[in-house]
């Protein structure tokens, strides 16, 4: 199994080449099909499974280099996650010139909001500076198309339900949804079937 058996544009597959990323692992190989086609999924993996490649890569496929505002929203719940999630798109989105803004507390509001006026192909954010920013009008999802939910269970044990909910409030209906999670409790079950489409359920 290799990653030319995907429907992936050179510009990624030679990405991924210089990543040393030689096949794809098996949450990737699960994941990446389904999501090509626009498909909700809920994926239960743990980190170190090559999550985070499993939907920076199709989103990386699927955005459109033309338009200026964000097309896909990933929440993650630590400052930390948000930052890596940012390193990885921007490495598997190289050659694509693939431009991703990480938004989270704790760091100046005002140089996130001269960056998200620049082109943002992706956001990658803690819920609760996606919301201010949302609020402030700084992040506009009007042409958003892609949305995931990092570490659910951890976003919900960090009390983050509130913020989620009023965030996908602000998200356009027809959208791709998926949500990764390494454990499936019933309040991230909860979230899959009020704000998903006939989710794939995969399980790594
Ligand atoms: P993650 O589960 O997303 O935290 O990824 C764990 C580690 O695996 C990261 O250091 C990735 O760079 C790496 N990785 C992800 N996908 C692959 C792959 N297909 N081949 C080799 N390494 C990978």
């Amino acid at each position: 199994n290799s990653f030319k058996d995907f429907a992936l544009n050179e510009d990624i597959l030679k990405a991924l080449d210089s990543l040393g990323y030689k096949s794809p692992t098996s949450v990737q190989a699960g994941v990446i099909p389904p999501a090509l086609e626009g498909k909700d999924i809920a994926v239960k993996s743990r980190t170190g499974s090559g999550k985070t490649a499993a939907f920076a890569i199709p989103l990386c496929e699927l955005v459109d280099w033309e338009e200026n505002k964000p097309q896909a929203l990933i929440l993650t719940p630590t400052r930390e996650l948000a930052a890596q999630v940012k390193e990885d798109i921007t490495n598997i989105g190289r050659f694509k010139r693939i431009k991703a803004t990480a938004v989270y507390g704790k760091s100046p509001f005002d140089r996130q909001k001269s960056e998200l006026k620049q082109k943002s192909h992706m956001v990658v954010g803690t819920p609760g500076r996606v919301l201010d920013h949302i609020q402030k009008g700084t992040l506009q999802l009007d042409q958003l198309k892609y949305f995931v939910i990092d570490e659910a269970d951890e976003m919900l044990n960090m009390g983050f339900i509130e913020q989620v909910e009023a965030i996908i409030q602000e998200l356009p209906e027809n959208r791709t949804t998926m949500l990764f999670s390494a454990t499936l409790p019933k309040d991230v079950e909860a979230l899959c079937h009020r704000y998903m489409k006939n989710p794939l359920d995969i399980e790594i």
